[in-house]
């Protein structure tokens, strides 16, 4: 059978070879079927007419009926106006146009009948419509208008003259085209269950909503449909691997880990570390593979959660491995681990890029006879050459640098793949968590160690630099370390290396008698190494840098942090940075400077960091703030989330409603064959094929 909605969009009426070309490059539609799926961004109710004498100023968008009583160029230039006296009998507006003005006056005449809809405004005592839309007022019937759509339109489909009222022209020609109901995307039994609309009415009703409930149930069931897509998508990966791949199985806890619990560990657990290690306790002692992802704040004691899964994985024989992103960091665990260990009979190795030669060897091949237990390390454990005797279980620090194929790679290093845990210190909401990293299992610290001073975090304007140098001055004199971090943006990074270079300049000025390190991008890793190294053994009181400072670099006498056009970071990124500091044992303080000259969202954002330490608050409140599309995590993975309908920040609700919907659906036994299911997967396929960003996330 022919299906209607699989036309090319150039046929429909209206649009021609031109239009259809601006219609694909601009917002990516080619047939039918994707016009229909480009919904409105918002709806304005069109069913009142209001009286001229009503208006008062404040109002939001309001229609008029009446008559152009003239019409009448104005100013010179750039501030060239055409105004049309508009009268209804109970008083005068202007209408404005400051462009199109040769095509208004011959389009619209005076004396002709009209209704007019815009925004009112006071201009010169005056109320006036700039650039509104116009319609014969015997064009159409009031009532019918019901909710207007408003469509996303770009700079170049207006000069096509394709700007919303012509997508809705359009929109309105191809519903009457259709001559059956738009095919059904959902398994009948999932409609009933959950009591959706049908996709036909649906599209309907999200174009041209009937009334306000009408559009919010067709909102619902186009969003349930794209976030449900999405989690049976993961869900069902997730179950092909685990049906695919038996897990390593840890049944015991042994001496290792009790050896340590009770006479190395230098202080209580948290409860929320405690209840993690149960957690994936029981997860690799489950027979399944593991794989969990573990968001604690800065500062909250994930390394020793990693730790103690580590000795479990040894108290059965397995060996361990921990990645880090950077040298220093793997340096630093690998210092940590050895302490913390102390006096056991435990082997832990580092190895890294630069451990070369004989040293190298020998620990390659201590890996292979299986003497070395724990190996701590960077990308450089993911080398071919790398090879275990029975690895266990890998922790990953800080997975944004560690993307979903080196993941992979891990696999491939013994026969049954190792339990992964993978850490983060980037705190992401469970909701979005969920879509992301659907496939790991989440684990939260939501508790920081007792006895934690929390960083002070003031706002200060760039003028007042001269009282900022003086509390930086004090605390170097106490014996503290400073951070400077300038911002690094790509397209302008050349202006930032000037601002930084500039900046470091002017510290060394300000405090001559202190030394001063300097880290940035395109630096050598080398040298970058070796100037943290400066700053890290408190051979120099000053780092100047850009971003590029390491996550999770611990330096715990340091306690300033000063972000420089702190204005231009996103909150997850500044609250990353703050992290920082308030690693030991003195009042950390987190200064942001900015201009003088805010944006009310960047207010908002510097106001926020101020007043609260909780990553997980800043990361909803990001979310919101910015849209999923630009959270570090998100960008980090690759997935571009430019949902159709559905939004992670508000939709949460939906998000967590429809994996269990999904998980529903894969829990039975048959989920393959039923059936009743044969259109999940035949959409699944369909989405997968048309949605590059699909194959990210399987
Ligand atoms: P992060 O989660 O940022 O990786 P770390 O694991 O580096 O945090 O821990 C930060 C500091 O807190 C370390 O010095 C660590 O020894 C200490 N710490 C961890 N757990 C506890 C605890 N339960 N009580 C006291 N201090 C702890
Ligand atoms: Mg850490």
């Amino acid at each position: 059978m022919f299906d209607i909605t699989a036309q090319d969009i150039k046929y429909l009426q209206g649009v021609g070879p031109q239009r259809a070309s601006v219609l694909n490059k601009e917002i990516n539609i080619y047939t039918l079927n994707d016009l229909l799926h480009y919904y409105p961004y918002k709806y304005i109710d069109r069913s009142r007419l209001y009286y001229i004498s009503e208006i008062d100023g404040e109002m939001p968008y309001i229609q008029i009926k009446g008559t152009i009583l003239s019409f009448e160029t104005l100013g010179e230039g750039r501030q060239r106006r055409l105004v049309a006296h508009f009268s209804d009998g109970t008083g005068i507006i202007d209408l404005i146009w400051f462009q199109g003005i040769k095509y208004i006056t011959s389009k619209y005449k005076v004396r002709e009948e009209y209704i007019v809809f815009g925004k009112p405004t006071v201009f010169n005592g005056r109320y006036n419509i700039a650039h509104p839309d116009i319609d014969k007022a015997d064009d159409i019937a009031l009532s019918s208008l019901g909710l207007r759509p408003y469509y996303n339109t770009t700079e170049k489909m207006k000069r096509g003259n394709l700007n919303s009222h012509a997508v809705e022209k359009l929109m309105q020609n191809a519903l009457n085209l259709l001559k059956e109901p738009i095919a059904e995307t959902l398994p009948q039994y999932i409609i009933d269950e959950h009591h959706l609309i049908s996709l036909d009415k649906a599209i309907h009703e999200i174009h041209f909503p009937h009334s306000a409930d009408r559009l919010r149930k067709a909102q619902y069931r186009l969003k349930f449909e794209e976030l449900f897509y999405i989690q049976l998508n993961i869900l069902r990966y997730s179950k092909e691997r685990q049906m695919k791949f038996r897990g390593l199985n840890f049944s015991k806890v042994g001496d290792y880990f009790n050896d340590f619990y009770f006479n190395n560990l230098p202080f209580q657990l948290t409860g929320a570390q405690k209840r993690v290690i149960k957690e994936i306790r029981n997860d690799t002692g489950s027979g399944r593979q593991m794989n969990r992802l573990l968001q604690g704040d800065v500062g909250s004691g994930k390394t020793l959660v990693a730790l103690m899964s580590m000795l479990i994985a040894l108290d059965n024989g397995y060996q361990a491995c921990m990645m880090a992103p950077t040298e220093i960091l793997a340096q630093q665990h690998y210092e940590s681990l050895k302490k913390l260990l102390f006096g056991m009979n435990v082997r832990v190795e580092l190895l890294t890029g630069s451990i070369k030669g004989k040293k190298r060897e020998a620990i390659l091949n201590a890996l292979l006879t299986g003497d070395v237990n724990i190996l701590i390390g960077t990308h450089a454990v993911l080398e071919d050459n790398v090879n275990f005797s029975s690895l266990g279980i890998v922790v990953i620090d800080e997975q944004h640098r560690f993307g979903v194929a080196q993941r992979a790679k891990l696999w491939s290093k013994s026969n049954t793949p190792p339990h992964i845990l993978v850490m983060t210190a980037t705190p992401i909401p469970r909701t979005l968590a969920m879509t992301l990293y659907g496939d790991l299992d989440v684990s939260v610290i939501d508790e920081l160690p007792p006895g934690r001073k929390p960083i002070k975090t003031v706002h200060q304007f760039d003028n007042r630099r001269h009282s900022l140098y003086e509390s930086i001055r004090k605390q170097i004199e106490e014996g503290r370390q400073i951070y400077i971090v300038y911002p690094l943006i790509k397209e302008s990074e050349k202006i930032d290396i000037k601002n930084l270079e500039e900046g470091y300049e002017h510290v060394c000025e300000e405090f001559p008698q202190y030394k001063v390190s300097v880290v940035h991008g395109k630096m050598k890793p080398g040298d970058k190494e070796e100037e943290m190294q400066k700053f890290v053994t408190g051979e120099t009181q000053i780092m100047v840098a850009t971003t590029v400072i390491e996550v999770g670099v611990n330096v715990p006498n340091a306690s300033v942090m000063v972000i420089e056009n702190a204005e231009r970071f996103g909150l997850s990124q500044l609250h990353q940075l703050r992290g920082r500091v308030g690693r030991g044992a003195d009042q950390s303080y987190c200064i942001l400077v900015t201009g003088y000259k805010l944006s009310e969202e960047t207010r908002k954002r510097i106001q926020i960091m101020v007043d609260t330490n909780d990553g997980f608050e800043i990361a909803e409140a990001d979310l919101k703030l910015r849209g999923p599309g630009d959270l570090e995590g998100t960008q980090q993975s690759g997935i571009a989330f430019d949902l159709k309908i559905a939004n992670l920040a508000k939709d949460g609700q939906i998000v967590q409603y429809v994996r269990n919907v999904a998980e529903k659906v894969i829990d039975n036994p048959n989920f393959e064959q039923l059936n009743e299911n044969k259109k999940l997967w035949e959409q699944l396929k369909l989405l997968r094929k048309n949605d590059v960003n699909w194959s990210v996330i399987s």
